[in-house]
């Protein structure tokens, strides 16, 4: 599935977005990225509700699709 999103990242979104693109972070296990996104998930669910709305939205529509399957 593919959401383009599309809202305006503030200065906490950004220092999470350069966590988990720079460079020395590839060096980081899946778990301490897995960390960094779910605190990104977590403040964008507290901070930027129109972002999770237009997830759910987004899931609704692609759900109703013949060709969605959820258990893929
Ligand atoms: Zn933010």
């Amino acid at each position: 599935m593919k959401l383009f999103l599309d809202f305006e990242l503030c200065d906490e979104c950004n220092s999470f977005i350069a966590d988990l693109t720079r460079e020395d972070s590839l060096l980081l296990d899946d778990i301490a990225r897995n960390e960094i996104s779910t605190k990104f998930m977590r403040h964008l669910t507290y901070n930027h509700p129109e972002v999770i709305q237009a997830i759910i939205k987004e899931v609704k529509i692609q759900k109703r699709k013949p060709e969605f399957d959820l258990y893929k």
